[in-house]
């Protein structure tokens, strides 16, 4: 097979941050993906519908025409059933939790759930859905248990709150895939990064340290690789889909003393999918994963355009606009045709 047409996919978990990094990420996204759902740990955060909006602004004045955003509140402790029913009459259907201190700009984040119930209990009442990163920020936690670790949070929260609509987010261990795919109802889904099915801890800190390759949740073991690939690469599956979790930081942020979380994919996530699909007899199942399966989770419709990847090698570029790459300098075996030159 030397190519390969797909729906043109969607990327439901970004982060664009702000300004000139702003203006610089949005075409990239934009250039192969229909949609995006943006993540709102920008500085200062977007805490309720009207700065939501706001941001979207920014974003469609650097975007292409076509391109469409679904925007996140971020749930907060400080959050209220009324900010969550005035971002949702404003057409926000996402808040993004992050549990306090786990990863960029999570200070002042969430440490006790149970107090956030009327939050959750509204959220399921409007049919919001709760995108979660999904990690134990206790002190006494070791940092490569922390998912792992908060799968019983998870429980809490499924149990109390059975009609809420959850996405565990960038998935990195087998044991929360395990939880994802026996959960009995459609009411549970996860994204999953190309880094987290590409990279092990090995990747980031065997060999040498690697900045560019530290994200988190923390890239784990061998077995946790291949069981996500595992999950997303298997016929007829519905609850995994993409979320690149492309999170860009200037390389002066990630290559110095306490470098920043996140890994950069926006412009190789789609040509990286398909060679690792095809490498794991899976390219039939790659539109499922990036064009299928979220929009569908969160009731919208499939896109109509397509898009086209051909067997044509290319190395990734070692920067975008001060940016480092997964895979910087390094070959990939797929492109998206319309970026042949
Ligand atoms: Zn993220």
């Amino acid at each position: 097979l030397q190519s390969i047409t797909i729906r043109r996919p969607d990327d439901w978990h970004v982060h664009f941050r702000q300004g000139e990094m702003l203006a610089n990420m949005v075409p990239l996204t934009s250039r192969h993906f229909k949609r995006a759902r943006v993540m709102p740990n920008t500085d200062p955060p977007i805490l309720t519908g009207a700065q939501a909006l706001i941001y979207h602004g920014e974003i469609m004045a650097v975007a292409p025409a076509g391109f469409e955003t679904k925007m996140t509140i971020k749930v907060v402790p400080e959050t209220t059933p009324a900010i969550v029913r005035e971002a949702f009459g404003l057409g926000i259907d996402a808040g993004k939790l992050y549990p306090d201190g786990v990863t960029t700009l999570s200070a002042n984040g969430v440490r006790d759930f149970k107090a956030l119930s009327p939050v959750f209990a509204e959220m399921e009442k409007l049919g919001m859905v709760l995108c979660l990163h999904g990690e134990d920020p206790g002190e006494d936690v070791f940092c490569l248990d922390r998912e792992e670790r908060f799968l019983k949070t998870l429980q809490w929260i499924l149990d109390k709150f059975q009609g809420l609509k959850v996405v565990m987010e960038h998935l990195s261990t087998a044991e929360a895939v395990y939880v994802v795919e026996h959960f009995p109802t459609k009411n549970l889904a996860a994204t999953v990064t190309p880094h987290h099915l590409e990279n092990t801890l090995n990747d980031v800190i065997d060999g040498g340290l690697r900045p560019h390759h530290y994200c988190k949740p923390i890239a784990k073991r061998p077995e946790d690789r291949d069981r996500l690939i595992r999950a997303v690469t298997r016929l007829g599956q519905t609850k995994f889909f993409l979320g690149t979790d492309s999170a860009p930081h200037y390389r002066e942020s990630k290559e110095c003393d306490c470098g920043a979380a996140g890994v950069f994919t926006a412009p190789l996530a789609l040509p990286l999918l398909a060679q690792i699909f095809e490498e794991n007899g899976a390219l039939g199942q790659l539109e499922a994963f990036t064009s299928v399966n979220g929009a569908n989770f969160y009731g919208l419709p499939l896109n109509e355009e397509t898009i086209t990847l051909v067997r044509e090698p290319w190395t990734v570029p070692d920067e975008y606009s001060g940016v480092v790459p997964l895979r910087a300098g390094k070959e990939i075996r797929w492109q998206v045709a319309s970026d042949l030159g």
